[in-house]
C-alpha cells in the first residue's frame, strides 16, 4: 500500500476518526483548563495588585483630606483667636498637620494635582506662620493701646474731678469721644472721632487747660493713641488680608485635595471596572468554552449515532431479517472504513449464498424429478410425515400405505429417531430383514431439499444377494476355521483349540468362574501298536475319541492333545462330578473290551489326571501341568485309574 493510500485508509477508518475526535476533546479540555487557569491567575493577581496598591492610597487620601480639613479649621481658629498662647498652640498643631499632609503627599504616587497641592501647601505654611507672628504683634499693640487709652481716660477723669465747671464740658466731650473711638470700627468712624478729639484738644489748648498737655501728646503725637490705633488697624488689616489669602489657599488645597481624591477615585474605579470587565470576559470565555465542548460532545454523539450506530443497527437488521442488502442500504456504507468493508464483504457473501441457494434449488428440483421417476426404493420424510414414497418401496411394505414414519417397521423407526444431518447418504440400518419377502435391505438416510423444505431422504437398497454371499462365505470360513481346530483322525478338537482356550482364559475372553482339565492317556499304547500295528492303533484311538465325545458335557471341549493323549476342558469345579465323569469315560473304554495282550488288565484302558483350577488366578497351562502330574501319578498307581489333584 502506498503512503498516500495508507493516509487515506487512516482518514476513512472509523476507529481513527473516533480516536481523533476524542483526542480533540481531550486537547480542548486541556487547552480550556490551561486558559481558565491562566485567566483566573491573572484576575487574582490583578485583584491583589489593585487591593495592595489602591486601597492604601485611598486610605492615605482620606487621611490627607482629614488633615486638610483640620488645617482649614486651625487656620480659621488662628485668624479668629486673640489669645497669644492659644495662637501658639494652634500654630504647633498647624505645623504638625502640614508635616502630615507633606508626608501623605510624598507617599502617594506623583501626579500634577499632587505637585500643585504640594506647592499650595508650601505657600500656605509661611502665611499661617505670618498670621501667628502678626497675631502676637497685634496682641502687643492691643495691650499698648489699651494701656495708653486707660491712662488718657484716667487723666481726663482726674481733670474732671478738679476742674471748674466751664472746662468740664470739654473734658466730658473728650471722654465721650474717647469712648466713641473705642466703639469705632471703621476708618471713617475713627477719622470722624479723630477730628472731634482734635477739636476738643484744640479747645483745651485755647482754654490753656492743664489737660491739653496731658492729652495732646498721648493722643495725637507720634506714638500716641491714634498712631497706635492706626498701627493696630493696619496690622488687623494685614491679618485679614493674610487670612483671606489663606482661606483662598486653603480653598485651593481643599479643591486640589478633592481633585486628587476624585482622580484617584476615578483611576481606582476605572481599574475596578476593568477588573469587573476582565472577570466578565473570563466567565464569558468559560461559558463559550463550555458551550463549545457541550456542542462538540453532542456533535460527536450525533456523529456516532448516525454514522456508526445507525449502520450497526442496519447491519443487524440486514443480517437478522432477510439476509438481503439492497443498493440503498449498501449506499450507507463507505467501503473505506471498517464497517463499510465488512458490509461490502457480507454483501458479496450473501450474493454468493443466494446464487448457491438458487443452484441448490435447481439441483433439488432435478433430484426430485429423478427420484420420482426412478425405480429406487426411496421415501422422503419431513418431521414425521412421508412426503413421497416410491412405488417400489411401497411394494416392500404392501400391508399398509406409508403415510407417517410410524408406518415403517420398528427397527427403521428407531434408526430414524436420530437421522444424520449430512447431505451425504449415511447408512442408518444395515441388513434389515424383510421377513415377508425374505429380502435384506440396507437403509440409508441423507438430508435433501424437497419442494423448498428440508427433508430426509431414506432409501432401501436390496442387499439380499450380498447377504447371501456373505453368509455363505462366513459359513465356509467358519468350516475352514473349525477344520483347522479339528483332529483329522478322531474328529475331536486338536491341540490348537487348547492353545486358543489358553489365550481366551488369559485375555479373560471367557468367564473366569473356574475350570477343570481332565487329561486321559491310553495305557501301554506303544505295546498295542507294536502288537497290532498302527492301523489297529488308529482304530483304537477313534473308539476312545468316540467315548470322550459322547461323554463330553455341553460347553466343554473334547481335545486330542497329541498321540494317545486326550483332554476334556470343562467349565466346572465340582470335584465329585468331574471324578465321576472321568471314571465313566475309563469304564466305557474298558467296556469296549479291546484286547490288549500286554496290558495287565487284558483290555485297552485309560489313565486320567484331574486338575481343578483356582478361580480367577490360575492359567490353563498351569492347571494342565498339574493334571499331567496327576496322570503320571495314575500311571504309577498301576494305570486304569483316576487321580485328582
Ligand atoms: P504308558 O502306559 O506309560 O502310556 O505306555 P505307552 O506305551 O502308552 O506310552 P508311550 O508314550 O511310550 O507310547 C505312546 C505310543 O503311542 C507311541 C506311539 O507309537 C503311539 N502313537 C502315537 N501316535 C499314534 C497314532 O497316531 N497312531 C498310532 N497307531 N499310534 C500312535
Ligand atoms: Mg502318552
Ligand atoms: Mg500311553
Amino acid at each position: 500500500m502506498s503512503h498516500t493510500k495508507k493516509i487515506a485508509a487512516c482518514f476513512y477508518s472509523l476507529g481513527w476518526r473516533a480516536s481523533l475526535a476524542l483526542s480533540l476533546m481531550v486537547a480542548l479540555l486541556i487547552g480550556s483548563g490551561w486558559y481558565s487557569y491562566a485567566q483566573i491567575n491573572a484576575l487574582t493577581q490583578a485583584t491583589e495588585k489593585h487591593a495592595s496598591e489602591h486601597l492604601p492610597s485611598l486610605e492615605l487620601l482620606n487621611a490627607t483630606q482629614l488633615s486638610i480639613t483640620r488645617l482649614a479649621n486651625l487656620s480659621g481658629n488662628i485668624a479668629n483667636s486673640s489669645a497669644p498662647a492659644e495662637v501658639r498652640v494652634l500654630l504647633a498643631e498647624v505645623r504638625s498637620e502640614i508635616i502630615n499632609i507633606r508626608r501623605y503627599l510624598n507617599t502617594l504616587e506623583k501626579n500634577p494635582e499632587i505637585e500643585a497641592l504640594n506647592k499650595v501647601v508650601d505657600l500656605l505654611e509661611p502665611n499661617i506662620e505670618q498670621i501667628g507672628v502678626y497675631k502676637a504683634t497685634l496682641a502687643q499693640l492691643q495691650h499698648d493701646y489699651d494701656k495708653q487709652y486707660l491712662s488718657v481716660v484716667d487723666a481726663v477723669i482726674q481733670y474732671l474731678m478738679s476742674a471748674d465747671a466751664d472746662n468740664k464740658l470739654v473734658a466730658v466731650n473728650l471722654v465721650r469721644q474717647l469712648a466713641a473711638l473705642n466703639e469705632a470700627e471703621r476708618q471713617f468712624e475713627v477719622a470722624q472721632v479723630r477730628r472731634e478729639i482734635q477739636a476738643s484738644i484744640q479747645e483745651l489748648k485755647l482754654q490753656q487747660s492743664d489737660l491739653y498737655d496731658a492729652t495732646h501728646a498721648a493722643i495725637l503725637a507720634d506714638g500716641g493713641l491714634f498712631e497706635n490705633r492706626h498701627n493696630f488697624d493696619q496690622l488687623q488689616a494685614d491679618i485679614m488680608r493674610l487670612d483671606t489669602q489663606n482661606r483662598i489657599l486653603l480653598g485651593n488645597v481643599v479643591d486640589y485635595g478633592k481633585r486628587v481624591y476624585s482622580s484617584m477615585e476615578q483611576s481606582v474605579m476605572a481599574q475596578a471596572t476593568s477588573l469587573r470587565e476582565n472577570s466578565e470576559s473570563v466567565s464569558q470565555s468559560f461559558f463559550w468554552v463550555a458551550s463549545i465542548q457541550v456542542l462538540l460532545g453532542i456533535l460527536l454523539f450525533v456523529y456516532f449515532r448516525y454514522r456508526v450506530f445507525a449502520r450497526l443497527s442496519a447491519l443487524r437488521h440486514l443480517v437478522s431479517e432477510d439476509g438481503m442488502i439492497d443498493a440503498d442500504e449498501l449506499g450507507y456504507f463507505d467501503k473505506r472504513n471498517e464497517i463499510g468493508q465488512l458490509v461490502h464483504q457480507l454483501d458479496s457473501y450473501l450474493k454468493t449464498i443466494r446464487s448457491q441457494q438458487q443452484q441448490i434449488a435447481n439441483v433439488s428440483v432435478q433430484l426430485e424429478n429423478i427420484i420420482r421417476q426412478s425405480q429406487m426404493r426411496v421415501a422422503v420424510l419431513a418431521e414425521d410425515n412421508v412426503l413421497f414414497c416410491s412405488e417400489s418401496l411401497a411394494a416392500v411394505f404392501p400391508e399398509h400405505p406409508l403415510n407417517t414414519i410410524y408406518d415403517f417397521p420398528e427397527k427403521v423407526v428407531a434408526a430414524l429417531q436420530d437421522p444424520p444431518t449430512s447431505t451425504e447418504p449415511e447408512l442408518i440400518l444395515s441388513a434389515f430383514y424383510d421377513a415377508h419377502h425374505q429380502r435384506w435391505y440396507d437403509v440409508s438416510c441423507s438430508q435433501v431439499m424437497w419442494s423448498d423444505q428440508a427433508a430426509s431422504l431414506i432409501s432401501f437398497a436390496d442387499v439380499t444377494e450380498r447377504v447371501r454371499v456373505t453368509t455363505e462365505f462366513k459359513r465356509t470360513l467358519s468350516a475352514v476355521e473349525n477344520e483347522a481346530f479339528l483332529d483329522p483322525l478322531t474328529g475331536l478338537y486338536n491341540r490348537k483349540m487348547l492353545d486358543k482356550r489358553e489365550r481366551q482364559v488369559n485375555s479373560k475372553k471367557i468367564a473366569q468362574n473356574g475350570f477343570a482339565v481332565l487329561l486321559f492317556d491310553v495305557d501301554f499304547f506303544k505295546d498295542y501298536n507294536d502288537h497290532y500295528g498302527h492301523l489297529r492303533g488308529d482304530e483304537a484311538l477313534k473308539m476312545v475319541a468316540e467315548v470322550l465325545r459322547r461323554n463330553c458335557p455341553e460347553h466343554a471341549d473334547a481335545i486330542r492333545y497329541g498321540g494317545e493323549e486326550f483332554v476334556l476342558l470343562i467349565n466346572s469345579r465340582d470335584r465329585a462330578t468331574l471324578t465321576e465323569l472321568a471314571n465313566l469315560v475309563l469304564d466305557e473304554v474298558f467296556a469296549l473290551e479291546q484286547q490288549h495282550p500286554t496290558s495287565a488288565y487284558g483290555y485297552l484302558s485309560l489313565s486320567c489326571g484331574i486338575a481343578i483350577s483356582e478361580p480367577g488366578v490360575e492359567s490353563l497351562l498351569a492347571c494342565f501341568d498339574r493334571a499331567d502330574q496327576c496322570l503320571y501319578q495314575a500311571k504309577n498307581n498301576g494305570r486304569n485309574c483316576v487321580v485328582v489333584a
